[in-house]
């Protein structure tokens, strides 16, 4: 392991902005009255619609069963009944196919848990099925499904499971309140994981400006497992899974390549409880923890949220934005999406919720890059951005492609630095949508070129 105190190279220092939110319990969120379930929530396939206009479904009852191997079911969040099916607003700005209940009023709200076995019983494949069944994806924003990593090929042996407790997005504490208030349920979700995985040492990453979690994470440490809890440089984004890995394990994970080539597996603390979660309780991930948060909302709040609870009940729940409030992000400022309508849903991979006001939002006008190189000296997996950016101006996506674009991890670093308000992370995002949209519409390869790519 290194040093402590050693940090990965480039990245950027954002005011972390934690304060208004870190000391404040998690709490929960009354039911609202509806709840919008979009069937996409997760990297990989949406789930498959399994119930119909006027359907009485309770509280934990799968409404979506996963489509494949790389998807994962969704349950209903709060018993009622289903109002609609349709397109309803994302949280990624499109538009997708959701089951919209309405709530029943006056309901206790009792959960309907699955059965699940005691899992040290089970094999790693049936952890791995459990996991799927309880429809679990990674919390801190990506929503990989938890089972596929928690199923590595047999020729690439894990050595190391990364717990990433960085949370170093501005803003956020859902991580943060997560590891203080529950700090067996991450060791127990570790155990599980260790086991499931056949690994013998994990670290816990935690940035230094979480103190109070370190604590908890080190008072709560089982003896009989090999787990460290590793304090970590204050810096953005560490909590990039290529960074973590660089950082804990020395490994630099190569262009193109994944945790897994270097040995090891990272999971997000969040991810981790749900695991824990789904074995304590048999509940599926039907909750989860959130951050509303930010100087435009008019009480800062974690709370524990209904899955598909919208935009708009959470704002009201908590107090309202204020007056001067500019723009609401999910996510968090450095790589959260804005969103402009109040139906939108949360979502398992929404992390939290920030309200900006104009004076933390950067102007939107643009002006031409000055080659200053600032983005260069930012970029922590050495892209050219600046360089990306023209090309993207330009509609040269292959040309992108050729530098490296499918290593930018769309942290935003570059954008925060850019003295000239290019939005260059916006750009690559689209840029990414556009290439996969591109080879979506490719034609087939003909028979002759088709043996000559086996070849
Ligand atoms: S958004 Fe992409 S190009 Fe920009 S700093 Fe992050 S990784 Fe580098
Ligand atoms: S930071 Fe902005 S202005 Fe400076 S080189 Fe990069 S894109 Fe150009």
């Amino acid at each position: 392991m290194k040093a402590l105190g050693v940090t990965f190279r480039h990245g950027v220092h954002p005011p972390d902005s934690k304060s208004l939110t870190e000391r404040i319990p998690i709490r929960r969120m009354p039911f609202p009255q509806r709840i919008a379930l979009p069937l996409r929530q997760n990297a990989g396939k949406p789930a498959r619609c399994l119930v119909r206009k006027g359907d009485r479904v309770e509280r934990g009852d799968m409404i979506a069963e996963a489509d494949g191997y790389m998807s994962v079911p969704v349950h209903a969040s709060a018993a009622g009944t289903v109002a609609d099916i349709g397109w309803w607003p994302h949280p990624d700005g499109s538009m997708a196919e959701t089951v919209i209940i309405d709530v029943e009023p006056h309901s206790p709200q009792i959960p309907r848990p699955r059965i699940v076995p005691r899992w040290e019983g089970l094999t790693p494949d049936q952890v791995r099925s459990e996991v799927q069944k309880g429809g679990v994806v990674g919390l801190g924003g990506a929503a990989f499904p938890t089972h596929v990593k928690l199923a590595p090929p047999e020729d690439f042996p894990i050595d190391w499971l990364l717990v990433n407790g960085a949370e170093c997005e501005p803003f956020l504490t859902t991580d943060h309140r997560t590891m203080v208030e529950y700090p067996e349920r991450v060791h127990f979700g570790i155990r599980i994981m260790m086991q499931c995985l056949g690994v013998e040492r994990a670290v816990i990453g935690v940035e230094k400006n979480k103190p109070d979690a370190i604590e908890a994470l080190e008072r709560a440490k089982p003896s009989d497992l090999d787990i460290t809890v590793q304090p970590l440089v204050v810096k953005y984004p560490q909590g990039a899974e290529k960074m973590l890995i660089n950082v804990v394990t020395g490994h630099e994970v190569p262009s193109g390549k994944l945790p897994m080539h270097v040995g090891t597996v990272v999971q997000n603390v969040g991810s981790i409880a749900t695991i824990a979660e789904i074995f304590e309780t048999g509940l599926p991930l039907i909750e989860r923890v959130v951050t509303v948060t930010g100087p435009g909302v008019k009480r800062p709040s974690n709370l524990i949220i209904p899955v598909g609870t919208q935009l708009g009940d959470v704002l009201e729940f908590c107090g309202g934005i204020t007056d001067d409030a500019a723009e609401i992000v999910f996510g968090g400022p450095m790589m959260g999406t804005s969103q402009p309508d109040m139906r939108t849903p949360l979502t398992k991979g929404t992390t939290g919720i920030v309200v900006l006001t104009k004076a933390e939002v950067k102007p939107k006008r643009t002006y031409p890059c000055i080659s200053c190189g600032h983005c260069l000296d930012a970029c922590p997996v050495f892209l050219n951005p600046s360089q990306l950016g023209k090309l993207a101006q330009a509609g040269r996506y292959e040309a992108m492609e050729e530098a490296h674009l499918a290593d930018c991890m769309l942290c935003g670093s570059c954008s925060y630095v850019c003295p000239s308000n290019i939005p260059l992370s916006q750009m690559f995002a689209l840029s990414k949508s556009a290439l996969r949209r591109q080879k979506e519409v490719a034609p087939p390869p003909a028979p002759a070129e088709k043996e000559e790519a086996a070849a």
